[in-house]
């Protein structure tokens, strides 16, 4: 009995492990059309979005169709960041806001843009975007399900996610949102990939960080989501002790305050610990549909171009170097991303 049940479980781990290695070698890149090496991730913005659609977890639904006609209506948005050099887009909508993994694929083959899609639940916002089962699974049961979107793809679509995304709201974490995170420790462990954790203040991101700690895993694999929201002192520790530090609400009124925040990040010897991008998208009006897409009203009003117009050449006039820039928008997201 028991040997029977040791060698079912040795046949189960070899047919987990053996596709699983075979897919995550280092220094892949995995996005909604298949894993590229990390090399070719390019000019990267880090955080933003497709569509969403915020009606909360228990009302959502996906539109059935009309992928088409959106992909190319939102197609010159794309088409004009490919021109403008830009090679990759990490979309942040998580499952119960309205990811759509087919509407992303369709929208990176028509562009020729690298979209790469997420697991994950996201509990910000008092967990109204939470499936139910999220508060009554174990961390095991919850690892499972987002581990098992990464080996064999999203809802019977093939397409795997690249990294994991969640969400908590102010420190310092409770339970619920512990447990997501443990959850995503688990997985990362796995399968290498980085945990992009929405995050309301900096004493939530400080309590992220122990509980990495914790748990023995690396700093590196933590990307302090909206760390715009912390403090420069926040920043610092964070980005000392190795996690990513996203500052990600570029926007045509905030251009002044990142630059002072990267300016003190450079001076401090911290930018190669920086992500930078807009959490530029739309919303959808109507719940199942994409008849009506509301651009976010986050201050820009060209979706995804406000760093290249506006804040990169305002931090070259204050002295970042060429490399300064390739580091925050080339290197940075290709060794975030990384498996
Ligand atoms: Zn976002």
């Amino acid at each position: 009995m028991i040997r029977t049940f040791l060698s079912n479980k040795c046949i189960l781990l070899f047919l987990l492990v053996v596709p699983f290695q075979a897919i995550s070698q280092r220094g892949t890149i995995v996005t909604v059309t298949g894993s590229i090496k990390s090399t070719e991730m390019g000019f990267s913005l880090i955080h933003e979005h497709v569509v969403t659609n915020f009606i909360g977890a228990d009302k959502v639904t996906l539109p059935p169709d009309g992928i088409d006609s959106t992909a190319r209506k939102l197609l010159p948005h794309f088409i004009a960041l490919k021109k403008r050099g830009i090679q990759s887009l990490v979309e942040c909508t998580p499952n119960y806001i309205g990811r759509d993994v087919r509407l992303l694929k369709r929208i990176a083959e028509l562009s020729g843009i690298n979209i790469i899609t997420n697991t994950g639940y996201y509990a910000a916002v008092n967990k109204r975007y939470l499936p139910p089962s999220a508060f009554t699974d174990d961390v095991e049961t919850i690892a499972n399900k987002w581990e098992r979107e990464f080996l064999e793809g999203i809802e019977a679509t093939g397409i795997r996610p690249g990294f994991m995304k969640l969400g908590v709201d102010n420190g310092p974490l409770d339970s619920v949102e512990q447990k997501l995170l443990r959850a995503a420790i688990n997985v990362s462990k796995t399968t290498q990939l980085v945990i992009a954790v929405h995050t309301g203040d900096g004493a939530a991101a400080l309590s992220e960080l122990e509980i990495i700690e914790k748990e023995n895993w690396k700093a590196e694999k933590l990307i302090w989501v909206h760390a715009q929201n912390g403090t420069d002192e926040e920043r610092k520790i964070m980005a000392q002790k190795g996690a990513w530090v996203s500052l990600d609400g570029v926007s045509e009124r905030t251009v002044e305050q990142y630059l002072s925040s990267l300016l003190y990040m450079k001076r401090n010897g911290l930018l190669h610990r920086v992500l930078l991008s807009h959490d530029d998208g739309w919303s959808v009006l109507v719940n199942g549909s994409y008849e009506a897409l509301d651009l976010f009203k986050n201050g820009n009003q060209k979706p995804y171009t406000t760093i290249s117009e506006k804040l990169l050449p305002k931090l070259r006039a204050n002295g970042f170097t060429k490399s300064d820039i390739n580091l925050i928008m080339v290197e940075n997201p290709s060794k975030a991303f990384s498996l």
